[in-house]
Order: structure tokens, then C-alpha cells, then sequence
């Protein structure tokens, strides 16, 4: 994560650039399709590619998120192991055995690049197989519920505006155009019976639930310029008039406003409605796979480095007691935006980023600026700001890890850089890039000093343990 280098700063916003226009290319308009999968602790969203006509996934990306998975081929046959489960597929072929069990496929299994991919209308039949698990599948939306995973709403209409109340805490994209908010979850699995709701109010006409490519949306029809409000910890969005119209605004008489042709969406499912989720930290290994991070030096990548210092901190926190995930623990490409996607569907606590550098010495400590410009095409108005209500936390935790560094006698500095994922991640969340201990640039990669910093930083986790607590 070379920010704070000119060499690299080059290299970095050129990737920052690409990820944009990845960013951009997935937006609506590009209109790529995609598959969203909602587990119970991860979800996340896949590229869908098209073959006769049929629509495919690769079976390996599908399966990545919930345990370890390894595939290879000999000839025209492909063989998957996921966790103590087998499959096997033949290119062009039909037949297929899953977890022991005879399986045909719709249409033929395609072996591309010794990539395997299945056709999309198998897949929630292989992954019950696979995973042992409830799938449901909403074919048209492309959006897939493993595990019962379901948020559910109900909306109150209240003087001023209209509470939307969910089952779990959610993290929608909220955007505006004239006359209409719009909240697009594409992480969180959220489901309705009910379609539209019509209202005769003074503030808001109706509100609407869709799923569409992976996503499903909420559309809030107003008479006049409306924001979204989050409150409850995500669970509840409070849509009221945007601050420039509230006074001008007719009064909301909320005892007479009634739905009219009304379909109510049933009750939030109430064992949903759980206190907080365990402390869980997040350990992000920057880069991965096709994206090889720095090069260090001749022999030397950083995503190789970032991968071996995120098991060492994992042990690390694991020996103080401190559960730890990581959102890859292989040479694996992980776009940013769904490293993010995991954190928040496994609502951790605390998010660590980590990178290398082969300039400058020690450790910097990264939090997430948030009040950077993100500019977005159109008219939509980003929110892009997961990490706003954790300011204090992420502020702490950065200055106790700068501290116990300190106490570790390893120099450190401390920086503020609009940082993705960290500005999307709803936790503390913190980068860590790691430069030389001296002249050496192996030393990133050295056992020692590796494991000198991963003791600093758990040290660090357990002390600010009881404040991130404090503000979940
Ligand atoms: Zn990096």
C-alpha cells in the first residue's frame, strides 16, 4: 500500500483508477450480470457469463467464501474439493456426482481455462448439496438465500416521514433523483411479499420493493426532496424532507395518513432481532492473485508478504484469545468491494488492512479519511460512508496501535488517506502497511519482524477491546 511513496503513488492510482472503472462498470448501467449469494455469516456477488445461451458461474468463486476449496483437471474431467466434499464434471458433459450422489446438469458443464463453471439453474441444487444447506433461489433477481439468510422490513409512518424498520442492521447504497430516494442492497438479503405500498401523505406517495441483476431496492416516492437517516445501528432508515425543504413543507398529519391498497409485508423474524454479534477481527491480506500488490524487490511481491503477516497476526491474536477471520488466506483475487461485503455480512468488530512497502522504515497506520469527495456520475448522491460512525473507535484504535508499537520499540506514523475498502467497512477499521526494519527490504518478509509487529498489534486489539464494545 504504497501511498506515501512517489514511486509508488504512481502504481497505486493507476489501481485505484482500474478499480473505479471496475466500480463504474458494475454500476446499473453497464448492466453486467451478476449472482448474489446471502449466507448466514458472508455474502457476496459474482459475475455471471453466458454460454449457449445459458447462463454459468465458476463453481470454485462460488464456494471460496465458505471453507477451503481447491479444483484440477486432467483432460476433459474436473475435479472440486470443497472442506471433506467431492465433485466431479466433464467438460461437455451432463452428468455430474456431488457429495457422492449422481447429478445432472440442465445444460453441459464448461471447462474454460481449467475454470469450471455450472450452469446458474443447478447451482442452488449443488450448493445444498455441497454446503449441507437450505437454498432458495429467487431465479429472476439472481439472488440466492442460503441458510434461511433473510432481512425483512416493516415501514411506519410517523409525523415528518416514514421509518423503515429491518430485521438485522443493513447497508444499502442511498441515492436521489427528483422526487425519489432509493436504497440498493446488494450485500444485505433483503426480501419482501409486498411490492408497493401506496400512501396519501403530504411528504411521501409510495414506496416500492424490487430485485433485480443481484440487488433489490426500495424506492421512496416523495413530494418533496427527501434524505435517509440511519438509526437503531442500521436497523432502522428514517426517510424524512431534506433540511432546505423541512420548513416549507406542509405538515405531516400522521394520525389521518393511511395506506390505501396496502399489502403488508409480514413481521421482522424475530430471531434476527439478536444482541450484539460476537468480537470478531477481520484480517485483510492486501491484494491477491492477479493483482500482485508492490513489487518489493526482484524476488519479492507484496501480496505474498501481506498473506504471510496476516496468518502470523492471526495466530497472534488467536493465543490472546481474539477470534480471527481473513478475508483471503490463499493467492486469491479479492476485488475491495467485497472484502468489505464480508466484514459487514459477518459484522465484525474490528477490520485490519494489511500491506508492505520496500521504502521508508516501520509500520504506518492508515484510518480511513472520510470527508473525501467521492464524486459519482449523474445525479446520484453517494453514501459512501460506513466508516462515518465509527470515527472515535477507528481514531482510538489507530493511536493504542501507534502506542503499543511504541512500547514495542518499533517507529510508526500515523495517517489519515481516503482508503478503499476501509471507508466502506461498517467496524473499526484500520490499514497497517509495513515497511523495512532497516536497509534490508527482505526484513518485510522476515519471520521476526513480522512476528514482532503482529504482537504489537493483537496487544493493541486487546486493549481497545472494551471501547470498540463500547460503540457497537
Ligand atoms: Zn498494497
Amino acid at each position: 500500500m504504497p501511498w506515501s511513496e512517489r514511486r509508488r503513488r504512481t502504481n497505486h492510482t493507476v489501481v485505484v483508477a482500474i478499480l473505479l472503472l471496475v466500480l463504474l462498470a458494475s454500476a446499473p448501467s453497464a448492466e453486467e450480470k451478476q449472482l448474489s449469494i446471502y449466507g448466514p455469516r458472508v455474502s457476496y456477488s459474482l459475475p455471471v457469463s453466458e454460454y449457449n445461451g445459458q447462463d454459468y458461474v465458476a463453481l470454485l468463486e462460488v464456494l471460496e467464501p465458505f471453507g477451503n476449496v481447491s479444483a484440477g483437471g486432467d483432460g476433459n474431467g474436473w475435479k472440486l474439493h470443497f472442506n471433506n466434499v467431492e465433485a466431479e464434471f466433464q467438460q461437455g458433459g451432463n452428468l455430474s456426482k456431488i457429495a457422492g450422489q449422481k447429478f445432472g446438469l440442465p445444460s453441459p458443464f464448461v471447462l474454460e481455462n481449467n475454470r469450471g463453471l455450472v450452469p446458474l439453474h443447478a447451482l442452488p441444487a449443488i450448493l445444498a448439496l455441497m454446503l449441507a444447506t437450505k437454498a432458495e433461489y429467487h431465479e429472476a433477481a439472481r439472488r440466492l438465500f442460503l441458510g434461511g439468510a433473510a432481512t425483512r422490513f416493516t415501514t411506519d409512518l410517523r409525523e415528518g416521514g416514514l421509518s423503515v424498520k429491518f430485521s438485522a442492521p443493513v447497508d444499502p447504497l442511498i441515492s436521489t433523483e427528483p422526487g425519489k430516494l432509493k436504497m440498493t442492497f446488494t450485500r444485505d438479503p433483503v426480501v419482501s411479499n409486498a411490492y408497493i405500498l401506496r400512501l396519501e401523505n403530504p411528504l411521501i406517495s409510495s414506496v416500492a420493493f424490487s430485485e433485480n441483476n443481484g440487488r433489490a431496492e426500495l424506492a421512496v416516492q416523495g413530494k418533496v426532496p427527501l434524505l435517509a437517516q440511519f438509526a437503531a445501528g442500521g436497523k432502522t432508515i428514517d426517510i424524512v424532507p431534506a433540511p432546505s425543504q423541512a420548513q416549507s413543507a406542509p405538515p405531516a398529519a400522521a394520525p389521518e395518513t393511511t395506506p390505501v391498497a396496502v399489502a403488508v409485508p409480514p413481521p421482522p423474524t424475530l430471531q434476527s432481532l439478536t444482541a450484539k454479534p460476537p468480537f470478531v477481527v477481520m484480517l485483510d491480506a492486501g491484494h491477491g492473485g492477479d493483482d500482485r500488490g508492490a513489487l518489493l524487490s526482484e524476488t519479492l511481491e507484496e501480496k505474498g508478504v501481506t498473506l504471510a503477516f496476516a496468518r502470523r497476526l492471526r495466530s497472534e491474536l488467536q493465543s490472546h484469545g481474539i477470534s480471527a477471520v481473513m478475508s483471503r488466506d490463499a493467492d486469491v483475487t479479492v476485488p475491495v468491494e467485497q472484502r468489505a461485503a464480508m466484514a459487514d455480512a459477518a459484522r465484525v468488530a474490528v477490520f485490519v488492512s494489511l500491506h508492505a512497502a520496500s521504502q521508508g522504515r516501520g509500520v504506518r497506520v492508515y484510518t480511513a479519511m472520510i470527508n473525501s469527495a467521492t464524486n459519482m456520475p449523474g445525479s446520484f448522491v453517494p453514501w459512501d460512508t460506513a466508516q462515518a460512525g465509527h470515527v472515535l473507535t477507528r481514531r482510538a484504535l489507530a493511536d493504542i496501535v501507534k502506542a503499543e508499537f511504541g512500547k514495542h520499540e518499533i517507529p510508526s506514523t500515523e495517517l489519515s488517506a481516503p482508503l478503499k475498502p476501509l471507508n466502506n467497512v461498517a467496524a473499526a477499521a484500520i490499514a497497517i502497511e509495513v515497511a523495512p526494519s532497516g536497509a534490508d527490504v527482505g526484513s518485510v518478509n522476515a519471520g521476526v519482524y513480522q512476528q514482532r509487529i503482529a504482537a504489537a498489534i493483537a496487544e493493541a486489539i486487546v486493549v481497545s477491546r472494551s471501547r470498540v464494545e463500547a460503540e457497537r
